[in-house]
């Protein structure tokens, strides 16, 4: 029995379920049911419009940020559908998938929302994956970091592929949702906490909401890969893996300080940066392997909704926040 390579598996079985975690983060996925319509942007509008409420780098960094965003969860939804779900044939794992796959639709919409609320020029927000080095090279890295599992003929078998099967998960999966998308979190939450685009920002948290998830998942699934075939995680592999990660935050900063350069009121630039090297500590370790940085988390605020830790805190203590759609409440 494993959950990649077995000739067992029949992927319209469903029932009985071997990998119970599976179905897990999928329950989880449906009981965070959201839509980003059902948060005003009404006030984000009036402040957009006013100079007096948005300084030029606030600005700045909420474009940096819907432009690396709006095309990245697009990227994400193809690289699920396209590329893990023919590989991962265990059906438990591929209801999640499917699930995962909808919910970048939704964050797909969010991005489209805010562009249509604000009035932004869409070919500028996405066109900025190609026009911002910054926000470029976090997505080429992605992009060249997972092409194996893009190859059509790519198959599972033999220890050779499932190594690269798993560094490509870890691309998708802890870089690009656990590592890429956290220091623009941080920024956009950081705004909300002063006031500002809070409609926006809150689509931010229901989105991180979703990417923990999404990461918990790619997390199982690349430990249970391991667990399975342990013979290609050795020393020489899980260095290579760390060089990825190492050269990921280095990005992930890099883009920090292109959209924040100023930092933001009581937060400077370097904070967030910290933040990049703490999250990347976690997601190392969530893997197996030692961490990095040893940074304090410089955002404690933070880690109420994204520490993977503390998932279930986060539900409990934001219940009315967050249940299915059907009885949502707002503060
Ligand atoms: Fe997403
Ligand atoms: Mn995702």
């Amino acid at each position: 029995m494993a959950i990649i390579n077995n000739p067992a598996t029949d992927p319209n079985k469903i029932l009985p379920m071997k990998y119970l975690w599976a179905r897990k983060h999928y329950k989880d996925g449906v009981a965070n049911n959201w839509t980003p319509e059902e948060i005003s942007m009404q006030k984000d509008v009036e402040q957009w419009k006013s100079s007096s409420h948005i300084s030029p780098h606030e600005r700045r960094l909420i474009l940096w940020n819907l432009g690396f965003f709006s095309t990245a969860e697009s990227l994400t939804a193809n690289n699920i559908v396209l590329a893990v779900y023919r590989n991962v044939t265990n059906p438990e794992c591929r209801q999640y998938l499917l699930r995962q796959a909808y919910e970048e639709a939704v964050h797909t919409d969010t991005f489209i929302y805010c562009c249509d609320t604000l009035g932004l020029d869409p070919e500028e927000i996405y066109n900025m994956y190609k026009t911002i080095p910054s926000i470029k090279k976090k997505d080429d890295y992605v992009v060249e970091l997972t092409k194996s599992i893009f190859d059509p003929t790519f198959t599972t078998e033999g220890t050779e592929n499932i190594r690269k099967f798993i560094h490509d998960l870890i691309g998708y999966y802890v870089i690009m949702e656990g590592i890429f998308f956290y220091a623009g979190f941080a920024m956009m939450l950081a705004l909300k906490r002063q006031n500002k685009m809070v409609g926006i920002g809150e689509q931010f948290e229901y989105i991180m909401r979703d990417e923990s998830l999404h990461l918990a998942f790619g997390c199982d699934l690349i430990n249970t890969i391991k667990n399975e075939n342990p013979e290609v995680w050795d020393a020489a592999f899980q260095e290579d893996i760390v060089g990825l990660i190492r050269k990921s935050v280095e990005l992930e900063k890099e883009y920090s300080f292109d959209a924040c350069p100023q930092g933001l009121l009581g937060i400077n630039a370097w904070q967030f940066c910290d933040y990049v090297e703490h999250i990347a500590d976690r997601r190392l370790e969530r893997i197996g392997l030692p961490k990095l940085f040893n940074k304090e988390n410089p955002f404690p605020w933070m880690s109420v909704s994204t520490d993977l830790s503390k998932e279930k805190n986060f539900f409990e203590t934001r219940v009315t926040e967050y249940q299915t759609a059907g009885n949502l409440q707002w503060d």
